[in-house]
């Protein structure tokens, strides 16, 4: 880490939850598949390879938020997702590791009901980790039942800390103010600077956590080019924009972020958050065949196609060096086999 990130997040309670930097990897067969690709230097940031719970982008705000939580004295860690949520998971995972409790309320929020969507991917993995799942009932938001669950511990004598969506807070927002300091080292390293970084954006705290941190290095937060996958673009921008500076004002810095300075594209949705598209597929299948990596099918797939788009229209001039975070999920994919077939 920069001194510059040291010194700015030193004030805030942290648990270590991944093991130094993620890797930044060149792709170099991706043109096999896709042919265009090759007009910018494309570059993976690869924050699906950590070591705990399968990893993923959730991992980097769970070390502020459980470490917020530890510091409060907590005991049981509560949090909320879509059935199939890779929050969910690696919240458990964490909790695990550091002997805590954990509790997941899911939400039906996709409309798929095949035993694997219910039963398989994140949802055995909850299991596994030995977290308590409560399905919400029907017409009940997770969030209502989870701070109605939170009131129920606290009325036996146990101490609960509620993780909001996606763990994204101002708090979980600085996993990825860490995270771009990482990355600004990591393009020292390598001689090169970023025209672009892409991203998935569902909750907003990684696009949040990012721009926050290149305000704070004072570059421009444009830099981040997000494409939504549970909002609309509008929607997300709003979010994203207050989220920022929220996680800027805990860092001591007042000021304001215009939501015309934060890129949201809303163009890869689809029909809405988790329903797969025919582009999502196509970067799937690709990244798959060429590189053998393996994107979801509900963030980083469609981000991915987003930015295959941007090469191919010529948003992302030839020649531009761009890098594609890679945020996990992949235990999702397994629920949806039936969408490849
Ligand atoms: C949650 C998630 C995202 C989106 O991150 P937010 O901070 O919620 O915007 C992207 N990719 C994967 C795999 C995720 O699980």
């Amino acid at each position: 880490m920069s001194p510059a990130s040291t010194d700015l997040l030193a004030p805030f309670p942290r648990i270590r939850l991944i093991e130094g930097a993620t890797p930044v990897a060149r792709l170099t067969q991706l043109t096999r598949e896709i042919p265009y690709a090759g007009d910018v230097n494309l570059f993976v940031k690869r924050d699906d390879l950590m070591a705990l719970g399968g990893g993923g982008n959730k991992l980097r705000k769970l070390e502020f938020l459980l470490g917020a939580a530890i510091a409060e004295g907590t005991d049981t860690v509560v949090t909320i997702g879509g059935l199939q949520s890779n929050h969910a998971r690696l919240t458990a995972a964490a909790a695990a590791r550091v002997g805590l409790q954990c509790e997941i309320i899911l939400g039906r929020q996709v409309p798929k009901t095949n035993e694997e969507y219910e039963y398989g991917g994140n949802v055995f993995l909850n299991q596994l980790f030995g977290a308590r799942v409560e399905v919400a009932e029907p017409g009940i938001a997770p969030l209502e039942r989870a701070r109605e669950r939170v009131a129920e511990l606290k009325q036996s004598g146990r101490r609960p800390y509620l993780v909001p969506t996606g763990g994204s807070t101002e708090t979980g927002a600085l996993g990825y103010v860490s995270c771009l300091h990482e990355i600004l080292q990591q393009q020292q390293a390598l001689s090169i600077t970023f025209d672009h970084i892409v991203v998935a954006n569902g909750s907003s705290g990684t696009h949040a956590g990012l721009a926050a941190g290149l305000c704070s290095a004072g570059k421009s937060t444009r830099i981040v080019q997000a494409f939504s996958t549970l909002f609309d673009d509008d929607t997300t921008r709003q979010k994203t924009a207050a989220l920022t500076e929220a996680t800027l004002a805990v860092l001591g810095h007042k000021v304001a972020v215009p939501a015309d300075d934060i890129l949201v594209d809303g163009s890869q949705r689809g029909a809405g958050y988790g329903i797969a598209t025919a582009e999502m597929k196509t970067a799937v299948l690709a990244l798959a065949r060429s590189e053998g990596i393996l994107l979801d099918p509900v963030y980083s797939g469609k981000a991915f196609a987003g930015m295959l788009s941007c090469i191919k229209t010529g948003t992302f001039k030839a020649g531009a060096n761009v890098l594609f975070i890679m945020t996990g999920g992949t235990p999702s994919l397994y629920a949806y086999r039936d969408a490849f077939e």
